[in-house]
């Protein structure tokens, strides 16, 4: 591998910008903080997705090998999740109870399909798979022994409601955020729970006993769920070890999730937890904070989904470039017009792509004229992603030899060969134009299949009700029943879900 500058990013833990440094030289061990599968993730989740995602490919170019760890939330995580001892309703019970969550036998269930609708829209939005994608639910056991070293280590205690973690016990609370405190806001504006028992209002949940709540399991602590931050200090360490190099997630995160994740982790080992800290600012659109009222809130497949529901058909491709074109740590506002580009850029480089494959088959023997000047631009791109992801500066240089290819007629096999070169390394630095993530659109799945069919008989069904056609609207409701499907009409038409198996 050629000598290359550091890889330099922004700690949080420091705040400055440093070398990242893999305590074993050329492996890196990641982790970052998956979503709370309790709905489709938005495009704000995967820009954050995609910071991990670009620390990967970068690491990879530099001739690294890395483990990354990126982990799936479905039980624990509370709506008021802003304070450390969030309060609130866990999101997933509280998904299983709305409109959507109708279609659904259990909460189980509901979690499966958000996994795998999160897993088809990583795979379009062309992030890389993680080498571990664990959850908390097959975690438990895991999380229930590290609370009871934390008990046994004097960093936690029992109530009669819960086991919280101490944070009394452990003097560098507040290291990564500065915050010190329970909650950012005033606890007097916050309808917070309060447990009469809890020694500090700054102890967070480390196990909730809750015999009511919709995911529960048997622990020394009586029944109930884990806390949500626990979660991740337990798995992260037990695929990265007790002390791995970088750790990652949205803003939002720093303080309380990953506060309490380093309390819990350094609490448990002694040890230093992660060593690099780095945090995505939030995306907003259109200037705003997304939100459903304000129609400016966008999943994946709002954009890149297939119009007939009700999709965009956007290029996934576009959307990726649009997410990456403002750097990670600064403020992103994601725009239309910034997409419209997008779509225009990305097909600069499908062009190329073209291109380069009619000159490998039919171009002269005339030797290369563009190789330099392309290893150049990726020389340039590399070191822009080198410099703390700067994606602006690294998208503009590929795109300056996107456009030194567009200018000629037609390339010759030797320049040819360059440029497929060019384009392999840059796609796999940035991941901007072509799959390489194993997905294949021709033969993936894109739709949610059992949906799909269920809405498609319900509207057959509908049509020969209106028809008067009852013989084949009742044959359509028993091929439903076999399906496992329980239909219900109501004032507002027909809603299913999935019969409870058990
Ligand atoms: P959640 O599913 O809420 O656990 O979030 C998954 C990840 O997305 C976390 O790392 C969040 O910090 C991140 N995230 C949530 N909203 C945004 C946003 N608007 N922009 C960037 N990242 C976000
Ligand atoms: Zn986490």
């Amino acid at each position: 591998m050629a000598s290359h500058p550091p890889f330099l990013l922004q700690n949080t833990l420091t705040g400055k910008l440093e070398p990242l440094e893999p305590q074993d030289s050329n492996f890196l061990r990641m982790y970052s903080c998956g979503p709370t599968v309790y709905s489709y993730a938005h495009i704000g989740n995967f820009r954050t997705f995609i910071t991990s995602d670009l620390i990967v490919r970068t690491a990879r170019a530099i001739g690294w090998d890395v483990r990354y760890v990126s982990n799936i939330t479905d039980v624990g995580h509370l709506t008021e999740d802003d304070v450390a001892d969030a309060g609130g309703e866990d999101k997933m019970a509280k998904a299983l109870k709305s409109k959507e969550g109708e279609q659904f036998a259990n909460v189980y269930d509901l979690a499966r399909y958000y996994a795998d609708a999160l897993n088809l829209d990583w795979q379009i939005l062309n992030l890389l798979e993680p080498d571990v994608r664990p959850r908390a639910t097959e975690h438990i056991t895991q999380q229930i022994e590290a609370i009871e070293k934390l008990i046994e280590k004097g960093h936690a205690y029992e109530t009669a409601d819960a086991v919280y973690f101490d944070v009394g016990s452990f003097k560098e609370y507040g290291k990564l955020s500065g915050n010190r405190e329970a909650n950012q806001l005033e606890e007097s504006v916050r309808d917070i729970v309060v447990d009469p028992n809890k020694r500090d209002s700054r102890d967070f949940a480390l196990w909730k006993k809750d015999d009511k709540h919709l995911m529960q399991w048997y622990s020394p602590f009586g029944r109930g769920f884990p806390g949500w931050h626990i979660e991740c200090s337990v798995m992260s360490m037990q695929y990265l070890g007790e002390h791995f190099d970088l750790h990652g997630g949205g803003e939002d995160l720093i303080f309380p999730h990953h506060e309490c994740e380093i309390a819990q982790s350094e609490g448990l080992t002694g040890k230093p937890f992660a060593d690099m800290w780095v945090h995505t600012r939030f995306l907003q659109v259109e200037g705003a904070k997304m939100s459903k009222s304000k129609g400016n809130f966008f999943t994946v497949r709002d954009l890149t989904g297939p119009e007939s529901k009700g999709g965009r058909n956007i290029n996934p491709f576009a959307v990726r470039l649009a997410l990456i074109s403002g750097q990670y740590r600064k403020p992103y506002n994601f725009t239309f017009k910034t997409l419209s580009d997008c779509i225009q850029n990305v097909e600069r480089f499908q062009a190329v792509e073209k291109v380069a494959e009619e000159g490998l088959k039919n171009g002269d023997d005339a030797p290369d004229t563009l190789g330099d000047a392309l290893d150049s631009c990726y020389e340039r791109t590399l070191h822009a992603m080198l410099d703390d992801l700067n994606t602006p500066l690294a998208i503009s240089a590929a795109l300056e030899g996107s456009k030194l290819i567009t200018k000629q007629e037609t390339l010759s096999k030797a320049s040819a060969e360059k440029v497929k070169a060019w384009l392999d390394k840059t796609n796999a630095l940035l991941g901007l134009f072509k799959y390489d993530n194993g997905y294949n659109p021709a033969t993936a799945t894109t739709e949610d299949t059992l949906s799909t069919k269920v809405e498609h008989l319900l509207e057959a069904r509908q049509a020969a009700r209106n028809a008067r056609d009852y013989a084949r609207a009742d044959e359509i409701r028993d091929e439903l029943d076999q399906m496992g499907i329980e239909v219900k009409d109501t004032p507002n038409g027909p809603t299913w879900k999935k019969k409870a198996k058990i």
